[in-house]
């Protein structure tokens, strides 16, 4: 699988907490960009089942962590990814990347660590209040170990991750100019939503929102939460003029309706006063189910062959880790830590 010609592409690394399922938000953010390079790049996907211990409703959780492993990894299968040409691991696999994370923690201050607008989103969003713990704080470094294990150049990310994506360059230049050049700086890149408002009208689609629509819900659950979105709030009857501006429904239109006929069509009318709610939410309802039928139909199939899951991360982990092992000893070297 792995050959001289991938050897030569540059590299992307980039993935998923193993905290559940996928969503649009997913999607959007990142997987729709994962599928589209994946054969101009050698591609790693990895189910961060580590990231997930970070949480408190996971670290001791731990068969919803393992699951997501194959939920996650049968989500970015079901969107196109081909397992012939992609390497997907799960990140407790890889022992060089928590090693990795601790000597990069040392090259970052405590109050750096705790200067990311991201965690302090997370801390309010998942009501963690002081209850998150050091490896909370040590997420971002234990990100950058993955993407700097592989020595990814590319990293298809939503934009909570950028705080991330900042640290993570900040290590490889304190990294490269006190010990030697060995690390790469990895740029990220954000997808065509850099953050999806959820189905609540909350600024991101989330999980721990509970405002999202999965890659895998069947078709009753998708109209019922499309049928009750959060629209403009101060729009009351069909015929009142409305605000397509930062309405989901237009949002989600913009995202994923292909006929922009329709969609300008819409927002037009809406804008007058003369199409319902109902109308443009029975449409967005459509147009996301069509989406979502093929992803669906892929998800069922993996469902019935976990064995194939399982095989395509067994062999991802063996290729990962012989590029994790390489970085390891790299790092190791130039810091003169002795092996006796
Ligand atoms: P997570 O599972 O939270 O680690 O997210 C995996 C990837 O999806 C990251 O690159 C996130 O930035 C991206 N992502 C998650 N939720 C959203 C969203 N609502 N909008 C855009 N990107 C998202």
């Amino acid at each position: 699988m792995y050959n001289a010609h991938m050897q030569n592409k540059k590299r992307i690394l980039t993935g998923d907490n193993t905290t559940g399922k996928l969503h649009l938000g997913h999607y959007v953010g990142s997987l729709e960009n994962r599928v589209k390079l994946q054969d101009e790049y050698d591609t790693f996907i990895i189910a961060a089942d580590m990231h997930a211990l970070a949480y408190p409703k996971y670290v001791f959780n731990t068969d919803v962590v393992s699951d997501s492993i194959l939920q996650v990894t049968i989500d970015n299968l079901a969107v196109g990814l081909d397992p012939k040409k992609v390497t997907f691991f799960n990140e407790s696999a890889i022992p060089e990347i928590y090693e990795l994370a601790i000597i990069f923690s040392m090259l970052v201050s405590h109050s750096r660590a705790l200067r990311n607008p991201t965690l302090k989103e997370e801390i309010k969003d998942k009501g963690l209040g002081d209850n998150y713990s050091l490896g909370f704080i040590n997420f971002p470094v234990l990100m950058a170990a993955d993407i700097l294990a592989v020595k990814s150049d590319l990293v298809p990310v939503g934009e909570d991750q950028l705080p991330h994506m900042e640290l993570t360059n900040e290590i490889v230049r304190k990294f490269n100019s006190n010990y030697g050049e060995v690390l790469k700086e990895p740029k990220p890149l954000i997808g065509k939503i850099a953050r999806l408002v959820g189905t609540d009208g909350n600024a991101k689609m989330s999980k721990s929102l509970n405002n999202a629509i999965f890659l895998g819900d069947d078709e009753k659950t998708v109209k019922e939460k499309v049928m009750s979105m959060y629209t403009d709030p101060k729009r009351i009857h069909a015929t009142d003029p409305g605000t397509v501006e930062g309405n989901p429904v237009f949002i989600y239109h913009d995202a994923f309706n292909k006929n922009s006929a329709e969609v300008n069509d819409l927002k037009d009318r809406y804008r007058l006063g003369k199409v319902g709610d109902t109308e443009v939410k029975e449409k967005l309802f459509s147009v996301i189910n069509e989406f979502l039928a093929p992803i669906r139909e892929k998800r069922v199939y993996y469902e019935n062959h976990l064995h194939e899951v399982r095989d395509i991360l067994s062999s991802g982990v063996k290729k990962t880790r012989e590029e994790a092992v390489k970085t390891l000893d790299e790092v190791r070297s130039k810091m003169k830590l002795s092996a006796f």
